[in-house]
Parts: C-alpha cells; sequence; structure tokens
C-alpha cells in the first residue's frame, strides 16, 4: 500500500528540534517562561498588534477575545456561516447566541449580508454585540466593508484569522483587521506549535484581563485569591519555543504553498468547469490582485461547476482517495450542522454551492517533491478517466 498523502501536515524538522529541546533544557519547563514573551513579541510586531497573548489553543483565543469584550448571556454574535465549528462553539461557551452569515464567493462573509442581518436582528431587539468575520483558507475577507457595517453601528469586529496567519490585505497583515483578531497554531495551520494560539489586541486591557482569565483568575496574593472563574489556556513555554522555530520558517513555509498553488492554477487551467479558488498569490497579476494583498495559500481548493466539467467534485474526492491522496469538501456550513440547526441565519446559497461543489487539495509545506508528483498524476489519471467515459 502507498503512503497516503495528507492535505497539510506539520512542516516540523531538525530545527524545530533543536528549538524544542533549548526550552527544555532552559529549565523553563513549567508552563510560562521567556520563550512565551519571546514568541508574544515576534508576533505582535510582525503583525503590527500591540499586545500578543500565547493560548493553548485559537479556540482558547476566541473564547477569551468574546469575554474580554463582555459578551455572554443574551447578546448575539453575527459569525460567517463557512467556518470550522471552533468559531461557533467559542460563542456557544460565552452563553451569547451565533447568528450565521452567508458568504461571497471566496467564502468569506459577505458584507451586504452583514449589513441586511445586522438591520434585521437590531430591528429585532437584538442585542448584536460582536462581528467575527473568518478569512476562509488563508484569504482575508473584505474588512473594508465589514468594518464600515461595524463602525455604523458601534459593534466590535473580532477576526478569526485561524487560517490566515502570514496573509496581507492591501498592505496590511493577517490579524492586524478588526478590533481584535485570533490566530492558531494547531498541527494543520501555515505554522504549528503542535497545538496553540493567541489572541491579537492594540488594548491593554483586553491582553491584561486575557492573561488573567488564562491563568484561573488568579490575583497575584499567595494564597491564590479568585473574584472570578478563570480557565487554564496559557500556551506552554515548551511550544513556544517550537513555535519561535516555526516563525524563522514562515515565510519559506508560504512560498513553497504558493509555488504548490501556482502549479495547481497551472495545471487546471484548460480544464473545462475548473476554478482555482482564491487567488492574490501573485501568480496572477489583474483585476483582483491589489497591491500588498497576498493570500497564504493556506490550502488550495477548487470549484467544480458539473454541468460544465461533466463531473463533481465528490467525484474527484473518491478518486483521490481511491489513490490514498487525501482531498476535502470545504468546511460544512454552520446552519447546516445537526447542533447549530436551531440558529437564525442569513443566507443566499452561496455556502452551500461551496460546499458542494468545493475540494481542498493537498497543500502542505511539508509536502515532498515525489509526492508532489504523485498528486499530479492521480489528477491526470482521473480526468484521462472523465474523458474517456
Ligand atoms: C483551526 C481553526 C480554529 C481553531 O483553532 P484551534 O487552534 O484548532 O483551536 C478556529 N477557527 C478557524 C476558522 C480554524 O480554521
Amino acid at each position: 500500500m502507498t503512503e497516503r498523502i495528507l492535505m497539510s501536515s506539520p512542516d516540523v524538522g531538525e530545527l524545530e528540534e533543536k528549538a524544542l529541546l533549548e526550552a527544555f533544557r532552559s529549565g523553563w519547563i513549567a508552563p510560562l517562561g521567556p520563550h512565551v514573551d519571546a514568541f508574544e513579541a515576534r508576533v505582535a510586531e510582525r503583525v503590527g498588534r500591540d499586545f500578543a497573548v500565547a493560548l493553548s489553543s485559537g479556540t482558547a483565543a476566541l473564547h477569551l477575545a468574546l469575554l474580554t469584550n463582555a459578551i455572554g448571556v443574551g447578546d448575539v454574535v453575527m459569525c460567517s456561516t463557512m467556518t470550522f465549528a471552533a468559531t461557533a462553539n467559542a460563542i456557544m461557551y460565552t452563553g451569547a447566541r451565533p447568528v450565521f452569515v452567508d458568504v461571497d464567493e471566496t467564502g468569506n462573509m459577505n458584507p451586504e449580508i452583514l449589513r441586511e442581518a445586522v438591520t434585521c436582528e437590531l430591528s429585532r431587539g437584538s442585542s448584536v454585540a460582536a462581528i467575527v468575520p473568518v478569512d476562509l483558507l488563508g484569504k482575508i475577507a473584505d474588512y473594508e466593508s465589514i468594518e464600515a457595517v461595524a463602525q455604523e453601528y458601534e459593534i466590535p469586529v473580532i477576526a478569526d484569522a485561524a487560517e490566515s496567519f502570514g496573509a496581507w490585505r492591501c498592505g496590511r497583515p493577517a490579524g492586524s483587521f478588526g478590533d481584535h483578531a485570533i490566530v492558531s497554531f494547531n498541527g494543520n495551520k501555515i505554522m504549528t506549535t503542535s497545538g496553540g494560539g493567541m489572541l491579537l489586541t492594540d488594548s491593554e486591557d483586553v491582553a491584561s484581563r486575557a492573561r488573567y482569565l488564562a491563568t484561573q483568575a488568579r490575583k497575584p496574593v499567595v494564597h491564590y485569591e479568585h473574584e472570578d472563574v478563570g480557565f487554564n489556556y496559557r500556551l506552554s513555554n515548551l511550544l513556544a519555543g517550537l513555535g519561535l522555530a516555526q516563525l524563522d520558517r514562515l515565510d519559506e513555509m508560504i512560498g513553497r504553498r504558493v509555488a504548490l498553488r501556482r502549479r495547481y492554477r497551472e495545471f487546471f487551467q484548460g480544464v473545462e468547469g475548473v476554478e482555482v479558488f482564491g487567488g492574490d498569490d501573485g501568480a496572477t497579476p489583474g483585476p483582483g490582485a491589489a497591491a500588498g494583498t497576498k493570500d497564504n495559500c493556506w490550502l488550495t481548493s477548487i470549484y467544480v461547476e458539473p454541468t460544465s466539467a461533466g463531473w463533481c467534485a465528490r467525484d474527484l474526492m473518491n478518486f483521490l482517495d481511491s489513490e490514498n491522496v487525501e482531498s476535502r469538501p470545504l468546511w460544512k456550513p454552520m446552519h447546516m450542522q445537526p447542533v447549530y440547526k436551531d440558529a437564525d441565519s442569513y443566507l443566499d446559497g452561496m455556502s452551500e454551492r461551496l460546499f458542494e461543489n468545493g475540494l481542498s487539495l493537498p497543500s502542505g509545506s511539508a509536502l515532498a517533491g515525489p509526492q508532489i508528483a504523485r498528486v499530479f498524476a492521480s489528477l491526470e489519471r482521473f480526468l484521462t478517466n472523465v474523458r474517456s467515459r
């Protein structure tokens, strides 16, 4: 049996091993330490935020971003429907209610539907306490339009940049948009600390409150005084060491994902009914590729129009699976998930079409030449098969 090719496996090697050992040997095992401080400082500098709080996951970062903005029971949070469940779950943890907003053709929150949804919710008497856009697959959302709605109604924006760390939009880095943002360093993301995340903000109050809540809401007295229910959400110093090494390699890893995106784009160029998702990777100058806008190419996905292609995304997924190559539909929209079936949603059908016809392909920066060759050989065989049908 040939080895299975995964979509996005962790890209770690000697450098990361050395960094982890060095953090271990420094004696700072017990959770916080100088590597956490250094990791926070470097990420804050990279995204141009005043504060970064290293946490045990992106989900924890979302949870604390919401809590430190006093979001809770009785509130409504507008959330992109096309996302990983963690975004909606974090809203639920606070006792607030997620309201889902459909996406545009890029897969990111549709600002026009957002405006409609906010005005409608407000007219129904809802307390709309935050807007949570998601940067899908490494492409930064249209924050200019989203922030215009947010400012008009004075609603804070918490950007879920879990998938877009390292990407740019109009000269600004992912993580710098919104009032606050979060990133994830989970194993499958653009860079990893094995598990981890960060809350990024310019508010000293939010940062210090998040640090306090993340360390069991412990008042700085010897007997551990507690006035609040806290969490154990801080990132371990050992893992921050790993994060520092990954940061050194981030641009190189993004470069490899961008190169892979270009290869997919070339491959699918002449294929009827298939479009490669997202652009702005530098590969396709022209309309849409605004200056200073660059996808981090976390995942490369295609959109298959079944009537013109003569096949559908699921056919390709099943074929690749039979050749031991992993591919996956885009996130199943939250409003279609059984757990959120009763939530209110503002929809125009786009997310359902993207879910039906979209497919993410192996995109990891750790993919070696022979593995990439295998993926393209499989794609070639699939197309030969469907053409001879
Ligand atoms: C991965 C991801 C998260 C959660 O991050 P974890 O670090 O895995 O908790 C949240 N939102 C989106 C969009 C993600 O892709």
